[in-house]
C-alpha cells in the first residue's frame, strides 16, 4: 500500500490524518488476518521514524525519506514524488522479482508513485481516492479555498492508469465516472468498516446486548459521561473529527445558537463538545470556531478538546446524546459508524456517503442543505425527548454491526483477486506482498 502523505502511525482526527488513517491500519490489519501480507509506504515526517515499523502481525509500515521531515505540507508534497517513488523502488530493488504482488495507493498523491511502481514491476494497480478535487469543489464551504487544478490533473491521471478503483459507495462510483471518466469495468465498490471492538456500547455483552437494551444503553450513557465529566442530565451534541470548513462545525455552533434563542431553558444542560484539531484550510485560522462561538454568545456551551486514541473517542461516543456531522462532502464518514457502533444516534447532512452510513428517520437525521434553522430544527428532538434518543441509539448499533473491517477487507481481497485472475481463497498462500 502507498500513503504518501500521511501515515497509518499517526494520531487521526488533527492535520492530515483521519479516516484515510483509520481505513488503512483497518484493512491492512484484516488483509493480514486473510494472509495476504501488506507494506505501507509513507513519507518520513520526523527524524525519529525508524525506517520500518512493525503495525501489526503482516503489517509493515516502511518509512520513506522524501524531503525534509518537517515543515512540509500536503500541497509541497508533488514536488517530493519523485523523490518517493526512488524509495519505494529501491526498496523493492532489495528483493528477488516479483517480492509484490499487487500496488493499493491511497489517494491521488500514492496513486502517482502507484502507476510508476505497478507498471515498473509488471503489477496490477488498485486505487482507492478517499477525496476527490472535482467532489470537492463542488460544494465547498463559503469562503472556503478550492482544490488546485494541478490535483485535478494528477487524478485524471491516475484513473486512467488503475486497473481497478475502490470506491466507497455506489455514490463515489459515480462521481468517478461522472467527473473522471472512469470506465464501469475499473470500479469496485467496497463499504469502509467500523472496528466493532474498539466501538460498542460499553454496557454490552459480545452479543450487543446493550444495542437493543435501552437500560444498557443508559448505563454506558452514564459511565462514560462519569469518565469525562460530563452532568448526567444533559443533552449533548459532538462533533468529532478534523476542524476544516469542509466538516461545517459552525453549522452546529449556528444552530445551537438558535436552538438557545428559541428554547432559552436548553441552556443549562446544553453541552456542545467539538473533539479534534485544525486540518487543511481550517489551519490558516485555527482560533476562528473559537472566536464564532464567542460571537454567537455559546462559549459556555461549547468545549473544545484535541483529538483523542480511538478508545477514548468510543467514551465521547457513548456520552453523546447525538454525534452531528454537517459536513459539505464526505466519501464516507467513519465517525458517523463509529459513533452509530457506540449507540448513538446521528444528525448528518445528505451528502456523500453519510446516507449510507445513516438511516434516515432510523438511526438518526439526514438534513439537506446547511441552513442554521433547518439544523436547529433537526437537533431539538434530540436535545429533548430520551426515548427518540434510546430508540435510535438501539437501531444505530444494529445498524452498524453489519459493517465490520473483516467484511471491508474480504470484498477487498475479492478485487485483488479478480485483478490478479486468482481465486480469493489462493491470494495468502503465495506469502509474497502488497506494496
Ligand atoms: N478520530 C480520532 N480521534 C479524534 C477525532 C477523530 O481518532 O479525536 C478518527 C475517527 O475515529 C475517524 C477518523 O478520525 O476514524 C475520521 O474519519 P472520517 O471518515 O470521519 O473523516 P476524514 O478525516 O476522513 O475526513
Amino acid at each position: 500500500m502507498l500513503s504518501v502523505h500521511t501515515s497509518p502511525l499517526h494520531q487521526p482526527g488533527t492535520g492530515d490524518a483521519g479516516g484515510m488513517n483509520v481505513y488503512i491500519v483497518e484493512l491492512a490489519k484484516r488483509l493480514a488476518d486473510l494472509n495476504i501480507e501488506v507494506e505501507v509506504f509513507t513519507r518520513a515526517a520526523s527524524s525519529d521514524d525508524a525506517p520500518t515499523v512493525q503495525l501489526a502481525p503482516g503489517v509493515l509500515v516502511r518509512h520513506v525519506t522524501a524531503g525534509p521531515y518537517e515543515g512540509l505540507i500536503k500541497e509541497d508534497l508533488p514536488a517530493q514524488l519523485c523523490a518517493f517513488t526512488h524509495g519505494v523502488l529501491r526498496a523493492e530493488a532489495g528483493h528477488r522479482p516479483g517480492y509484490y504482488d499487487l500496488v493499493h495507493s491511497h489517494y491521488w498523491l500514492s496513486g502517482q508513485v502507484g502507476w510508476l511502481a505497478a507498471e515498473r514491476w509488471g503489477v496490477p494497480l488498485v486505487h482507492t481516492m478517499h477525496t476527490m478535487a472535482k467532489v470537492k469543489n463542488a460544494s465547498l464551504a463559503a469562503g472556503d479555498t478550492p482544490e488546485p487544478a494541478a490535483r485535478v490533473i494528477g487524478e485524471t491521471q491516475v484513473v486512467e492508469a488503475a486497473d481497478r478503483l475502490i470506491a466507497n459507495t455506489a455514490e463515489e462510483a459515480g462521481a468517478l465516472s461522472h467527473h473522471y471518466a472512469a470506465r464501469p469495468d475499473q470500479l469496485a465498490v467496497v463499504h469502509p468498516g467500523v472496528n466493532l471492538d474498539v466501538f460498542r456500547p460499553e454496557a454490552a455483552d459480545r452479543a450487543g446486548r446493550a444495542a437493543t437494551d435501552p437500560a444498557g444503553r443508559l448505563a454506558a450513557q452514564r459511565a462514560a459521561r462519569t469518565v469525562l465529566g460530563l452532568p448526567q442530565d444533559a443533552a449533548v451534541l459532538l462533533f468529532a473529527g478534523r476542524i476544516q470548513p469542509l466538516k461545517a462545525p459552525d453549522v452546529l455552533l449556528r444552530a445551537v445558537a438558535v436552538l438557545l434563542e428559541r428554547q432559552p431553558g436548553l441552556r443549562e444542560r446544553l453541552v456542545v463538545p467539538v473533539v479534534g484539531g485544525p486540518s487543511g484550510t481550517g489551519l490558516a485560522k485555527p482560533e476562528s470556531l473559537h472566536k464564532l462561538a464567542a460571537q454567537l454568545g455559546i462559549s459556555d456551551v461549547v468545549r473544545f478538546c484535541p483529538p483523542v486514541g480511538q478508545a477514548r473517542l468510543a467514551e465521547w461516543y457513548r456520552a453523546a446524546t447525538a454525534l452531528v456531522m454537517p459536513s459539505y462532502n464526505e466519501s464516507f464518514g467513519l465517525v458517523a459508524l463509529e459513533a452509530q457502533a457506540c449507540g448513538t444516534p446521528v444528525v448528518a447532512a445528505a451528502v456523500g456517503g453519510l446516507p449510507v452510513a445513516v438511516r434516515d428517520g432510523v438511526t438518526g437525521t439526514l438534513v439537506r442543505g446547511h441552513d442554521p434553522a433547518d439544523w436547529a430544527d433537526a437537533l431539538h428532538p434530540y436535545a429533548t425527548q430520551p426515548e427518540l434518543v434510546s430508540r435510535q441509539g438501539a437501531a444505530a448499533a444494529r445498524h452498524a454491526s453489519a459493517f465490520g473491517w473483516g467484511a471491508s477487507a474480504a470484498a477487498t481481497a475479492d478485487v485483488y483477486a479478480g485483478v490478479l485472475h486468482r481465486p480469493a481463497g489462493l491470494l495468502g498462500s503465495s506469502r509474497r506482498r502488497l506494496a
